[in-house]
């Protein structure tokens, strides 16, 4: 089969998807010379299995809005792939959130938990709620209601969701809760939970810091550092606010954080004092980045139109860029502006924020590029540190997380550059990511027969 043949295919069956077909786009073109390779893999139709969920379930959310008027949602839970641990990835609470974003999310997942080193399977799942402007008590209706249909399909053992987009720490807790009195069990069936009932430390810094550490091996590789770097860096959740505090550690400079309003620009540098304040903005006030201006006289505030051709945060100058807001938030044009800029690497703190045709773009004007599946996945690899740690019925110290969390990234680094050199594309950690991660779970399908 040509690469076209696996892509008709894959359309053929999920003709009106594109975010999902995006992603499947981007994986064939990788790994399609390990299927020239290995004969016993096309004969298994690993691949195309690989693009087929296991399961799928929808299923709608009724709960009731302050004003005692019944709202319906749709939830989903994609389980994609299992054939190296249980079910794994977040949950997304957005009005974005459709089939196609969540399995090309789920698909994603697949590869990047298989980077980890970790027995995690490939999972995603959320909903169309907009948690935006909702009340705390309408929030946690939600969240029950949402548990209610899903805590049927999952258990520690079969699919252990976390967060993402709309779901942070206040949401898992609801989600937990209403799982506990559901079931009348108390285990890690999610992650990202508190301390002192299940939750691991550092989760909650785990993918801004592991980006970070990821993007330090890809400077140290070209003899560089991050130390001095400015970088740009999109979103001012949870990914964005732990990927700036650990650029301030290594000696880097953030000078942009933004949200789907806007964005600012601190040409004199996000210090810790300033982050604080937007952790504070964004995690318990709700507020928008705009504030930030308003704050601190030296910041300029500029509005985004999420329909505009180009996002002129990524027209400031600066060494570095991370992306960690939402898909395809960077596209042609802003890589055109990214490289006249001379920006050395581009690291994806979000989920598939570069387009295709921006990655090719990067990587033929010779910008170091990762993506997200190799430098986001600290995340998942510390929620797998998280259902060790529930499993054992321990609890492990900051330092020894963040140690192994340091040890993971380091890892990822080297078999993606691996993985890239033996198949003739030194350098490329959009290749190798690709090619190691697949060739991990390819494996575990072949010796597990055709189920
Ligand atoms: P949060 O909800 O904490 O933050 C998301 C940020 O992105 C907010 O600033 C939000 O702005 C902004 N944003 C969301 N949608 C859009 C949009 N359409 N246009 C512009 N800005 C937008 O999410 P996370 O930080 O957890 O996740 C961010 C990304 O990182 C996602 O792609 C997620 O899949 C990925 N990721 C997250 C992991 C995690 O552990 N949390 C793990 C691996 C990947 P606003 O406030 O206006 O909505």
């Amino acid at each position: 089969m040509t690469i076209q043949d696996y892509l008709d295919f894959v359309k053929s069956r999920n003709a009106h998807e594109p975010e999902f077909l995006q992603a499947v786009d981007e994986v064939i073109l990788s790994i399609y010379p390990v299927l020239e390779r290995h004969a016993e893999f096309r004969k298994l139709k690993l691949f195309e299995r690989m693009t087929e969920p296991e399961r799928l379930i929808s299923f709608r959310v009724n709960w009731m809005d302050d004003q005692g008027e019944v709202q319906i949602n749709r939830g989903y839970r994609v389980q994609m792939s299992s054939a190296i641990g249980p079910y794994k990835g977040g949950l997304r609470f957005h009005p974005s959130v459709n089939q196609s974003v969540l399995k090309f999310l789920a698909f994603e997942q697949i590869f990047k938990n298989a980077l980890t080193g970790e027995p995690l399977g490939g999972g995603k799942g959320g909903s169309d709620f907009d948690p935006k402007g909702k009340s705390e008590n309408e929030i946690m209706r939600f969240c029950q209601a949402f548990m209610g249909e899903l805590a049927r399909h999952i258990d520690h053992r079969t699919d252990v969701p976390a967060g993402d987009i709309g779901v942070g720490g206040r949401e898992i807790g609801y989600l937990f809760g209403a799982y506990k009195k559901f079931t009348k069990e108390f285990s890690g069936v999610l992650t990202g939970k508190g301390i002192g009932w299940g939750g691991s430390l550092i989760r909650t810094e785990a993918t801004g810091y592991g980006l970070v550490y990821f993007a330090e091996y890809m400077m140290q590789n070209i003899g560089s550092s991050l130390k001095g770097k400015t970088c740009l860096v999109s979103g001012s959740g949870n990914v964005s606010q732990y990927a700036i505090e650990k650029i301030l550690h290594l000696g880097g400079k953030a000078i942009t954080a933004s949200d789907s309003n806007g964005f600012i620009v601190d040409e004199s540098g996000i210090t810790q004092e300033k982050l604080e304040f937007i952790k504070d903005l964004k995690n318990n006030r709700r507020g928008r980045i705009k504030e930030y201006a308003d704050k601190y006289k030296g910041a300029v505030y500029q509005e985004i139109s999420l329909t505009a051709d180009h996002n002129p945060l990524w027209k400031i100058k600066a060494d570095c860029a991370f992306p960690c807001a939402t898909q395809n938030e960077v596209n042609e044009k802003d890589c055109h502006h990214l490289i006249k800029n001379g920006v050395k690497l581009l690291a994806e703190g979000a989920n598939m924020p570069t387009t295709p045709e921006g990655i090719n773009l990067l990587i033929d004007n010779g910008v170091m590029y990762a993506p997200g599946k190799a430098s986001n996945a600290g995340g998942v690899a510390t929620s797998g540190l998280e259902m060790t740690q529930n499993y054992m019925g321990t609890y492990w110290t900051q330092k020894e997380v963040d140690d192994k969390l340091h040890q993971i990234m380091k890892k990822i680094h080297e078999i993606s550059l691996a993985a890239a050199k033996e198949y003739g594309k030194p350098g490329n950690y959009m290749v190798g990511a690709n090619i190691a991660g697949f060739l991990k779970v390819a494996r575990a399908m072949q010796a597990q027969g055709v189920i």
